[in-house]
């Protein structure tokens, strides 16, 4: 069975520096396409990007593992629960 590599679609224009508040790691905010942020680790290279049709604006797909909620040893500090 084929592992598949899920992957995140981010607005690459939306990056935006960050702090993580839990541990301290720098992270980068993106905006989704729903409108959420969400915080990557710093330093990720998206694994493709192509241009949205409708906003025109540049999508970029990361890889979930490189969201800094995977990788963050404080992350039951943002409220996540399960798992
Ligand atoms: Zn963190």
């Amino acid at each position: 069975m084929p592992t598949t590599d899920p992957l995140i679609r981010l607005f690459e224009d939306s990056r935006r520096p960050a702090r993580c508040r839990g541990c301290e790691a720098r992270i980068e905010f993106f905006e989704t396409r729903s409108g959420k942020q969400m915080p990557m680790n710093a330093g990720a290279v998206p694994r493709k990007s192509e241009s949205d049709p409708h906003t025109r604006r540049v999508i970029a797909f990361y890889a979930a593992a490189d969201s800094h909620w995977a990788t963050c040893p404080a992350a039951d500090d943002f409220g996540r629960k399960g798992k």
